[in-house]
């Protein structure tokens, strides 16, 4: 296809101009803007183009180079027609709108190419080939959902058919292998079985295991519940500065006791703010020094405890051991109960370093009347520790 003329020798600027231009800035051959202009020794200016266009055909007519206004003779071969830059320049700089419909922008000639390369409503060829031109915005789409050139993986890539082909011939290729694809699903589907099977199976191994396992914890915490029990009954029941010391299997603690495996039996006394000190109570259910063998014997004993060096020593509070007597009848109780003074021995009761002594009533009550009457029931004895704020 031969090229049009007007391609090899461009007219001037078919722009929209923002303003009128000048004449001086037109070409006295196509009247628009100078593009490459040329000014003629004569003073006229022309694109270069339209110049050498009209250079050409005067030649062709075998007629001698003039300039097209005023037919004054021009030597190409002297400098009687030169570029000239500064009308180049200043035409460059004037404002023009962009050429495609839509689009708002403004801006000097010479940034136009600039804003052509991304205007997005400037007219692209689609980069399939598939022949559409359209504003640049719109392609995106085009080659996504319409271009019947766009490549696209088969529907059915998920059940192994690994076909890539223009959108074009998309149905043809989901006519012609509508029996490959269901072969594919067959498998796929048959694959997908087994694997079902095999995630049910670790399943059941998972639940199995699980239930194990949730019997395990239900075992342990049935036997933590126990021992928590057991631990809260070592522990002084507490009420109001009153402690209650509940000493479970006396017949067990005595037999020990007696027997020399395990003397005494204690308990804490757990410190408080009102109170502070560390006090343990101790039992000797078969009698220590004066009441050895005869008595069952008591005795409290400073220990350390976390509030010391804030405390009064030595520790001058009187301590109430009562032995209750667990009688049903409230006026028929008559609980053993003795004072015991620190006042009266203060070496025992001074700040502990160690341990202190244990100072007490080894003769409490005898062995004798502390099986009488209901003192021990169900085997349990109870005793009640009070400790007396000084008087003021
Ligand atoms: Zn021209
Ligand atoms: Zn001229
Ligand atoms: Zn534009
Ligand atoms: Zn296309
Ligand atoms: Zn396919």
């Amino acid at each position: 296809m031969a090229e049009a003329p007007g391609n090899e020798n461009p007219l001037g600027y078919d722009e929209d101009f923002v303003n009128r231009v000048e004449d001086d800035f037109l070409c006295e051959i196509c009247h628009l803007p100078l593009r490459d202009p040329l000014q003629a020794k004569c003073g006229h200016r022309f694109c270069k183009g339209c110049l050498e266009e009209h250079f050409r055909r005067l030649e062709n007519d075998g007629q001698p180079s003039t300039c097209p206004v005023d037919r004054d003779a021009l030597d190409r071969d002297k400098p009687d027609v030169f570029a000239d830059k500064a009308v180049e320049r200043q035409i460059l700089f004037f404002v023009i709108k962009c050429p495609c419909d839509g689009c708002q922008w403004t801006g000097r000639l010479r940034n136009k190419e600039d804003h052509i390369g991304t205007c997005l409503k400037y007219p692209v060829t689609c980069p399939n080939s598939c022949g559409l031109s359209i504003p640049r915005e719109l392609m995106p789409s085009h080659t996504k959902d319409d271009c019947p050139h766009t490549m696209l993986s088969c529907p059915y890539v998920m059940m192994g058919c690994e076909t890539k082909i223009q959108r074009k011939q998309m149905e043809n290729h989901l006519q012609s292998a509508t029996t490959v694809h269901l072969d594919l699903a067959c498998l796929k589907l048959r694959d997908t079985e087994v694997k079902f099977k095999e995630t049910q199976n670790k399943l059941n191994e998972t639940q199995d295991l699980t239930r194990q396992l949730m019997e395990n914890f239900a075992t342990l915490q049935n036997l933590f519940i126990e021992k928590v029990l057991k631990d809260k009954k070592k522990v002084l029941e507490r009420e109001n500065g009153t402690f209650l010391w509940v000493i479970h299997d006396f017949n067990e603690v005595f037999k020990q006791s007696k027997a020399g495996i395990k003397q005494t039996v204690e308990s804490v006394i757990p410190h408080t703010a009102t109170y502070g000190y560390n006090l343990k109570v101790r039992v000797n259910s078969n009698g220590e020094g004066s009441g050895s063998n005869t008595h069952l014997s008591v005795f409290i004993v400073v220990t350390k405890g976390e509030y010391d060096a804030i405390l009064t020593w030595p520790f001058k509070k009187k301590v109430q051991l009562t032995l209750i007597d667990q009688q049903e009848d409230e006026d028929k109780r008559e609980n053993v109960s003795k004072l015991l003074n620190p006042e009266r021995a203060l070496t025992y009761f001074s700040r502990p370093k160690e341990k202190n002594l244990v100072c007490g009533l080894p003769k409490f009550i005898t062995h004798e009347r502390l099986n009488s009457r209901k003192y021990l029931v169900n085997d349990t004895l109870l005793i009640r520790v009070e400790i007396q704020e000084p008087r003021k």
